[in-house]
């Protein structure tokens, strides 16, 4: 019987890992199969953008995976059952039960509420394609009133900041308040909070600071002090959590949820499990936990597809480097901040700002999105490893896996 593989999610970290594996392991003793909510890839990095109005690429998953032997089964999961190992799948027609052998878990994260009052009722966000078109909606309705509706960001971290001035640049026609529970991009070094603060000034943001926002209603905000910020649309984009499915389903978890892995992302609880992108607490080669990010998707992916082979071929795990880069963010589509962080996650004194910045932030979305389109480029396409038949001469895989994978 074949080795079934089965990749829970096809975002950043899951896309990746399963081309991989299917490529090269050999199809006659692993099948490799995709459960995901979702028909395309959603580039989860644009979402701001396609909120305030704009395009972008949504590849489908059936044509980025043609070819591999992939099968994708486009199905919402409901439960992993370890114990059994079968993953529990609604979808159109009523969903069911897959087995596994060994399971990927890559299923991302979406908005954290922190408990706040009225944020599930009454705010948008951005963290899935569909709360992103929701806003997008929204801000129609408002611009097409005319009289300049009313927006209220709240949050200035990297997706805070991203939104904004997004929204702001692209809808002139919208007043936009940034609210900050500090000082404005107190992640930044000197230099880039200077950048972003006139980045805002020319974008008209209203910037609030050290105001902390303590319940969100149908139009308006109240905050820790007793301020009511009054709005047509609260964004609510104060960070990331995930589903409580993983602590359900009996894994070793964190207290926000997130599966306990090992250097490898072995899950420490199941062997069988592995755990990779914003589902996976995994430590960085710094000691300190990955930060929910692209690139820490395409690292642990990396880590996790390799671990996985070497499990089933009986070979070395190759060691792949876990380290979180740096900040780039988008002000809007002419202007960002590359924000060099030291090895300890700390803003550096240097930092690119302006277009140039703006164009290497492009860059970088670009290569995010066709390295995760092409998940196979560059593996050879007949070389395969064989589960429990280790091949010494298969460097040329090694060495492919070794591209980052874009951000
Ligand atoms: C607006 C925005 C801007 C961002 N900008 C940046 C940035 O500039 N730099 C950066 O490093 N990071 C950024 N991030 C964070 C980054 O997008 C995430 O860290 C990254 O997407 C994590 O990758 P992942 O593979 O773990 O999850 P995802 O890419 O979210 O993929 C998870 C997949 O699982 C699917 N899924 C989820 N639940 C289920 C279910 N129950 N059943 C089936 N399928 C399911 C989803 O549909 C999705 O396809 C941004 C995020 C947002 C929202």
């Amino acid at each position: 019987m074949k080795h079934r593989i089965v990749v829970l999610g096809a975002g950043y970290a899951g896309t990746y890992a399963a081309g991989n594996l299917a490529r090269r392991l050999s199809p006659a003793d692993v099948e490799v199969t995709v459960v995901n909510a979702e028909p395309d890839f959603v580039q989860r990095l644009r979402l701001h953008q396609l909120a305030a109005g704009q395009a972008i690429e949504a590849p489908h998953l059936a044509d980025v995976f043609a070819g591999t032997g992939i099968r994708l089964r486009l199905a919402r999961v409901t439960a992993v059952d370890p114990e059994r190992r079968v993953v529990a799948v609604a979808d159109v027609d009523g969903g069911g039960e897959l087995g596994y052998d060994t399971l990927l878990y890559a299923l991302g994260s979406h908005v954290a509420d922190h408990g706040v009052p009225g944020v599930a009722e009454h705010a948008f966000h951005v963290t899935g394609r569909p709360a992103a078109l929701r806003l997008r909606e929204r801000l129609d309705g408002l611009d097409g009133r005319g009289d300049g509706g009313r927006v209220l960001v709240v949050g200035d971290g990297l997706t805070g900041i991203e939104t904004a001035t997004e929204i702001a640049e692209s809808r002139p026609g919208l007043s936009v308040t940034l609210v900050a529970d500090g000082e404005l991009g107190a992640r930044l070094s000197t230099g880039a909070r200077g950048h972003l603060r006139r980045a805002c000034e020319r974008l008209g943001i209203t910037v609030l600071e050290h105001a902390r926002v303590e319940a969100v209603e149908a139009t308006r905000a109240l905050c820790a002090d007793g301020t009511a910020l009054e709005c047509d649309a609260t964004v609510w984009t104060a960070g990331f959590a995930v589903p409580p499915l993983a602590a359900a389903s009996g894994f070793e978890v964190t207290d926000d949820g997130r599966i306990v892995v090992d250097r490898t992302m072995r899950s420490v609880s199941h062997p069988d499990v592995y755990a990779a992108g914003d589902s996976a607490w995994a430590v960085g080669d710094n000691g300190l936990p990955l930060p929910m990010s692209c690139a820490s998707a395409g690292y642990t992916g990396m880590q996790a597809t390799e671990a996985i082979l070497g499990r089933l071929t009986g070979r070395r795990t190759a060691h792949v480097k876990l380290s979180y880069p740096g900040n780039h963010i988008s002000l809007g589509r002419r202007d960002g901040i590359l924000q060099l962080v030291d090895g300890e996650a700390r803003a550096k004194t240097a930092f690119m700002s302006g277009r140039k910045a703006a164009r290497i932030k492009a860059g970088i979305l670009g290569m995010s999105l066709w390295t995760v389109s092409h998940p196979t480029f560059g593996l050879p396409r007949r070389k395969h490893r064989s589960a429990g038949a280790p091949d010494a001469s298969d460097a040329t895989a090694e060495k492919a896996v070794a591209r980052p994978l874009g951000h």
